[in-house]
């Protein structure tokens, strides 16, 4: 009986995850996605916990940790998911991901121990063994990788390429293979359990040393990857428990990770094989390139006031700069008065503006943006050239021509919005400082050009009162 309605649970918990993700895929029903892939979960562990049996149906027990483990994972995860500022989501998502793998690895440690204890070794047990191996090693990976790039997001770590780090990055990778081959294949005397610490070292190295070199705007399809990574090694324990919920999820993960790294590569016009070498991104250390040395020009408040208003057409490019700023909101309330004023408003939403996949749509949506303002890439770049003024948020990668003119940029091959194609383009922005990959943007030298300088809040809530004076 009590078997019977686990896996009725399970069940219910795998389809609240399919439509919890289907509907992450709009803003306006995202939230609830959410929701509902979290009951989904709550049901399947709360399920576990109190039906499951083992072969001699013996239940899970064990409880005072269980209870002990989520009360502190409940409380933490409470705190860090309100505390956390919106500019620092990316290194969030980063950390739990890296916690997911951390856990899938554990899994396999633990699998394996109980393995050993039964007085069984690997080659007895052959599929048994490629599991438990294929989840620490990816766990691990997905986990040191994660902290990698956590460190990175946040600014306390900097690229790093170690001489010939392709040839030491496919090494450590076939260290890898051929230790688990030795153990699985039982061709060694060595201790086994020290065998797979020997694996797991070197998957934290590897972990390290791939995403170590990803320079500077390379680091979106890492992310993903390393997500869709952590959701494979959960699948991997899934199918060592037999746990069809926990399966689901991993499969669900892992490719929707997958999809989403494709996807990346596209929009970064890279190769999956370079960023699974870790060759990608390599050389570019993060400084600031050679300067144009041009010069640019500013452009006042109420010029910049009267350019959009008198346009027939204004296209926002958000940037990474306008979710440090929050001033999604005085952006909609900007695009409302110029509406109203018969000014056609859209948003252009390059595919890795921001820190994260989909930051933009995310932000823009919090401030009840209309979806249908928000244009992909591919669709606004022909509509640059029909435009009056491009008005670029605190974006600067995303804009930087130099990723079409100068093969020696680390950008070079990303495609970015066209925007010198529209007869004005503003920029707001700080100060001259370059954006995440650490170059300096030719952009901004160009004379159809004018710099906004300030904060985007503040300079948005200036030029929004500044139009509604002279409309
Ligand atoms: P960038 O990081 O290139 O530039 C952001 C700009 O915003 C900076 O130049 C900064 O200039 C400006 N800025 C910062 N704060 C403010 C503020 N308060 N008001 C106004 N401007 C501000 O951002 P983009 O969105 O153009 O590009 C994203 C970059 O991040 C790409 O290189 C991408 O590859 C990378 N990345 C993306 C991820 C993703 O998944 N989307 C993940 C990891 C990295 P100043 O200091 O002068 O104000």
């Amino acid at each position: 009986m009590s078997s019977g309605i686990l896996a009725l649970s399970y069940l219910l918990g795998s389809i609240s995850f399919i439509m919890g993700l289907k509907m992450l895929s709009h803003p306006d029903t995202a939230r609830k996605g959410n929701l509902y892939a979290a009951m989904g979960m709550t049901l399947a562990i709360v399920a576990t916990i109190f039906l499951y049996k083992d072969s001699d149906g013996n239940p899970l027990g064990n409880y005072a940790w269980i209870f002990t483990g989520l009360a502190i994972g409940t409380v933490l995860g409470n705190y860090a998911a309100k505390k956390v500022a919106m500019t620092a989501m990316p290194q969030m998502v980063s950390l739990f991901n890296g916690m997911g793998g951390a856990c899938a690895a554990i899994i396999s440690i633990v699998e394996f121990n109980h393995l050993i204890h039964m007085g069984k070794t690997f080659s007895d047990e052959p599929v048994m063994a490629l599991v438990i191996l294929a989840g620490l090693v990816i766990g691990t990976i997905s986990f040191t990788g994660s902290m990698i790039a956590f460190g990175k997001l946040n600014g306390n770590i900097n690229d790093k390429v170690l001489p010939g780090q392709q040839f030491i990055n496919i090494g450590l990778m076939l260290v890898i293979v051929v230790l688990a081959v030795v153990m699985v294949g039982g061709y060694s005397t060595m201790d086994p359990t020290l065998l797979m610490y020997c694996i797991l070292g070197v998957s934290v190295l590897y972990g390290v040393l791939f995403v170590m070199p990803i320079g500077g705007a390379d680091m979106p399809v890492v992310i993903s990857l390393l997500n869709s990574f952590t959701g494979i090694a959960a699948a991997f324990g899934g199918f060592l428990y037999d746990n069809s919920v926990m399966l689901t999820g991993g499969i669900l993960v892992g490719s929707a990770g997958t999809v989403l790294t494709v996807l990346m590569c596209n929009a970064m016009n890279r190769s999956l094989v370079n960023v699974i070498v870790g060759s990608f991104g390599g050389g570019s250390t993060g400084g600031p390139t050679s300067a144009s040395g041009g010069t640019y020009k500013e452009v006042s408040l109420t010029d910049a006031a009267v350019l959009m208003l008198y346009s027939k057409k204004v296209i926002i490019v958000p940037g990474y700069g306008l979710a440090v700023a929050q001033a999604q909101h005085i952006c909609h309330e900007l695009e409302k008065v110029l509406d109203h004023n018969g000014v056609e408003v859209k948003y252009a939403i390059h595919p890795v503006a921001g820190r994260m996949p989909g930051h933009m749509n995310v932000l823009l949506a919090e401030a009840d943006v209309s979806y249908d303002k928000l244009m992909d890439m591919e669709e606004i770049n022909p509509e640059f050239a029909h435009t009056d003024v491009v008005l670029v948020l605190g974006a600067n990668d995303v804009v930087n021509p130099a990723a079409k003119s100068d093969p020696n940029s680390p950008i070079y091959g990303m495609p970015i919005l066209d925007v010198e194609d529209a007869s004005h383009v503003i920029v707001n922005k700080r100060s001259m400082k370059p954006g995440y990959a650490g170059i300096e943007n030719e952009l901004f030298f160009r004379p159809k050009t004018s710099m906004l300088f300030g904060d985007a809040k503040d300079a948005l809530t200036k030029l929004v009162a500044e139009i509604k004076n002279m409309a």
